[in-house]
């Protein structure tokens, strides 16, 4: 049996798992130049929610009735290209099917006697670069200064907390959920955390958790958390405008405070960024955040869904804040 997961209609607000449809296709024959894959773990990312939707935006939208695509790590059943051999695993942006085809030149090599599988895809992959590449280039981290980190608990928050807290920064998270900020203080070693979902008031729980104020915020979710963060930044903060998660399902144009005389009077800096302007300085990223690894410095945490079936469901979870650390589908 081989199965592939098409968009089925875009979303209106929160997607669902209508949006989807799971159908039964044929193994496909194999050309020259081409590797027959086979799916093992496959990246449910908050990114993706923006490809449902046929706006104009960095990356263009997924087309109805064609598989979702996104970040997988395969095997390699077959190989018709001279640099990989069958047995071998890669990474690569692929189709949401179990069984397919993808040209040699589009696929990397990845092995799982250096690192778990699933990392390649988290903290040695996108999300880890993310982290590594906005908080260091933009946010500039000084020892002793307050790093505020929204989405802690996600992908990219773990490793940010993680990376602040290696460069002598006070780290203050922010997550929606009890287990998660435990996980947070009691193993990762932040010096604050709040719950958003059960303070009374956000932006006192940031006042006190933030005594000298906020030198740097990096920010995956936007929304209220994030106006409430603005209020307690220092003179010169940097403000790391990586993800808006709280406010991709909106149906209108979100309005919020006016922060520019904030930002005015702070002598503040806001930058966002996307991760692939830094794809030429990735091998930097990588061998840093794998020597952090090896050094017991920085742990990662998964959420593993298993069972290719259960991708939607692993990707509706992300708006829900179904998972710790990275979320990955186990096919
Ligand atoms: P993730 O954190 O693993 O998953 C999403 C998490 O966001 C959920 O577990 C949930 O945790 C939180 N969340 C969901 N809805 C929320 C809401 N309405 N308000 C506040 N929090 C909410 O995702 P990730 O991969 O680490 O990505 C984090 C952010 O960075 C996303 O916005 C993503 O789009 C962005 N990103 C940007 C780049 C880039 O190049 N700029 C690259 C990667 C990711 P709680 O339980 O805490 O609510």
């Amino acid at each position: 049996m081989n199965r592939k997961i098409v968009l089925k209609s875009r979303p209106v607000g929160m997607p669902a798992a209508a949006n989807f449809e799971m159908s039964e296709v044929s193994v496909p024959s194999i050309q020259e130049g081409e590797l027959l894959l086979k799916s093992k773990f496959v990246s449910v990312d908050p990114y993706m929610r923006g490809r449902m939707s046929d706006a104009k935006s960095y990356t263009p939208p997924f087309q109805v009735g064609e598989p979702i695509v996104g970040g997988v790590v395969a095997e390699v059943i077959e190989s018709k290209h001279p640099d990989f051999k069958s047995g071998e695993d890669v990474i690569g942006m692929f189709p949401w099917q179990e069984i397919f085809t993808v040209p040699g030149n589009i696929a990397n090599k990845v092995d799982g006697n250096l690192a778990p599988l699933g990392y390649y895809l988290g903290v040695l992959g996108m999300p880890g670069l993310t982290a590594y590449f906005g908080l260091l280039d933009i946010g500039k981290p000084q020892k002793g200064e307050t790093v505020v980190v929204s989405g802690a608990a996600g992908a990219v928050g773990v490793v940010v907390g993680q990376i602040a807290k290696i460069q002598g920064c006070r780290v203050v998270g922010i997550a929606g959920d009890d287990q998660k900020t435990a996980y947070l203080k009691d193993e990762l070693g932040f010096d604050e955390v709040i719950n958003y979902k059960t303070v009374p008031d956000i932006a006192k729980a940031i006042e006190t958790a933030c005594p000298s104020g906020v030198d740097v915020y990096f920010d995956n979710v936007g929304g209220d958390i994030s106006d409430a963060v603005v209020t307690q930044i220092n003179n010169n903060a940097r403000i790391i405008i990586c993800g808006q998660i709280s406010l991709y399902n909106a149906t209108s144009q979100p309005v919020g405070p006016r922060i520019q005389p904030t930002l005015l009077k702070k002598s503040a800096l806001m930058q966002g960024f996307i991760v692939s302007k830094y794809t030429t300085r990735f091998p930097e990223g990588v061998k840093q955040l794998a020597k952090w690894l090896l050094e017991g410095k920085l742990v990662y945490k998964q959420t593993v869904t298993k069972g290719f079936e259960n991708l939607p469901q692993a990707f509706l979870g992300l708006f829900e804040g179904d998972n710790m650390g990275k979320a990955l589908v186990e096919i």
